[in-house]
């Protein structure tokens, strides 16, 4: 057996995580930036938390509340600038992927000064600030992982960074943030969690280690889905949520995303979909694309989730994430499949998919 495994983010996870915790953020410096979005963090108290906590600490800070979903470039550079002028020792990231992923961003350019395309590029030499991140939606996990996913509009697409450096060096997971999300955003980030646990799971880059957090996440969340009543999620299926996302984080903070994610992004650029409802578009067809290379590795998710077959499981997805009328026109299709065909993370894949392959998954997506 041989594995490398690497989780550097001290985990504070649980009801009141920031007050019990706080003593943590004064190990990180006097001066912080909270980066987050427009209102959801002020609504759900996670903002009000942070804030006191950094008052009973003493910490100095400022927020940053201008993050947009999938995050801009300008927004990132906006965040820096403040956080620069201001002298921030931290930052801060409260919200959903969106505003986890800028805070990442702003920590790199709060202390270098790079082009766009450097920063695309990873061009930073000196070491960014260190990030906390306070994760109010069930999914992207991003908490836990070294990837910070922009919008480059030079590239007409999504594209990430990473690097050790942004792995957040505390995250406070506390399900009470998540509580009052609507039922849309849980379903949609819930699959975002499911499609990283699976793409890690299906990965040449996956270990005994990787697989034993991805198939808990699978499975817990593939009860819950079963399971979940729209009108009522209770706050210990919030918790199990969050806490199934955040081992679907760490797993992907190993093995990486793959096909899903590569493919997902031109739907979120070109057509507005929701990032999570962007994969689970794509999930039943990539599974079977990826049931032709790891056969028992798809059975046994298959069978964490409690489906006896693919057909079970994509059932089991529309009726959660009911199917949309998209279709796209043939250049479409191109440019998402020649995009995809140019992002690095489809070689995770067990057999990089070929341009058919590609097709073939728009094709039994129904989105042709
Ligand atoms: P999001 O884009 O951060 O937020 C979506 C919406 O949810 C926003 O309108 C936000 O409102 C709202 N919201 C957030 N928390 C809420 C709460 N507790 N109650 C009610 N509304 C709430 O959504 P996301 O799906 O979490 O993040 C998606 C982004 O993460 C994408 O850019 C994706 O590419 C990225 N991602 C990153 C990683 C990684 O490893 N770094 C992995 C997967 C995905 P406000 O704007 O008012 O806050
Ligand atoms: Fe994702």
């Amino acid at each position: 057996m041989q594995f490398n495994f690497h989780c550097p983010t001290k985990i504070f996870f649980g009801l009141g995580a920031i007050n019990t915790n706080k003593s943590a953020l004064s190990k990180m410096g006097q001066k912080a930036i909270i980066v987050t979005g427009g209102s959801s963090s002020k609504v759900n108290k996670s903002l009000e938390d942070m804030m006191s906590a950094l008052n009973s600490e003493g910490i100095d800070y400022k927020v940053f509340d201008q993050v947009e979903q999938n995050p801009s470039l300008s927004t990132v550079y906006a965040g820096a600038k403040i956080a620069s002028e201001f002298g921030a020792d931290f930052i801060i990231g409260i919200g959903g992927g969106s505003p986890l992923d800028a805070a990442k961003a702003v920590a790199v350019l709060a202390t270098n000064d790079l082009s766009q395309q450097d920063l695309m590029a990873k061009k930073w030499v000196t070491q960014p600030l260190p990030i906390v991140a306070v994760p109010t939606t069930a999914g992207t996990g991003s908490e836990v992982t070294p990837y910070a996913v922009l919008t480059v509009d030079w590239a007409e697409t999504k594209m990430s960074i990473s690097g050790d450096e942004l792995f957040p060096a505390i995250a406070f997971l506390d399900p009470r943030y998540t509580i009052n999300l609507p039922w849309h955003i849980t379903i949609n980030t819930a699959i975002d969690a499911l499609s990283h646990s699976i793409e890690g799971f299906i990965s040449k880059r996956a270990t005994v280690f990787s697989d034993l957090l991805a198939l808990e996440s699978i499975s817990i969340i593939g009860q819950l889905l079963q399971t979940m009543n729209e009108d009522n999620v209770s706050l210990s299926e919030r918790e199990e949520l969050l806490y199934a996302s955040m081992l679907a984080g760490i797993v992907i903070a190993q093995t990486g995303t793959n096909v899903i994610h590569s493919l997902g992004y031109p739907l979120t650029y070109y057509k507005k979909l929701p990032h999570g409802l962007a994969n689970g578009v794509l999930l039943k067809a990539a599974l079977i694309f990826m049931s032709k290379e790891s056969p028992e590795k798809v059975e046994s998710l298959l069978h964490a989730m409690d489906c006896t077959n693919i057909e079970e499981f994509g059932q089991l997805l529309t009726k959660v994430q009911p199917a949309g009328d998209l279709k796209l026109t043939i250049e479409e299709q191109q440019l998402f499949v020649q995009k995809t065909l140019a992002t690095k993370n489809i070689a995770n894949c067990p057999a990089t998919p070929s341009e058919q392959d590609l097709y073939d998954i728009l094709n039994n997506s129904n989105l042709v």
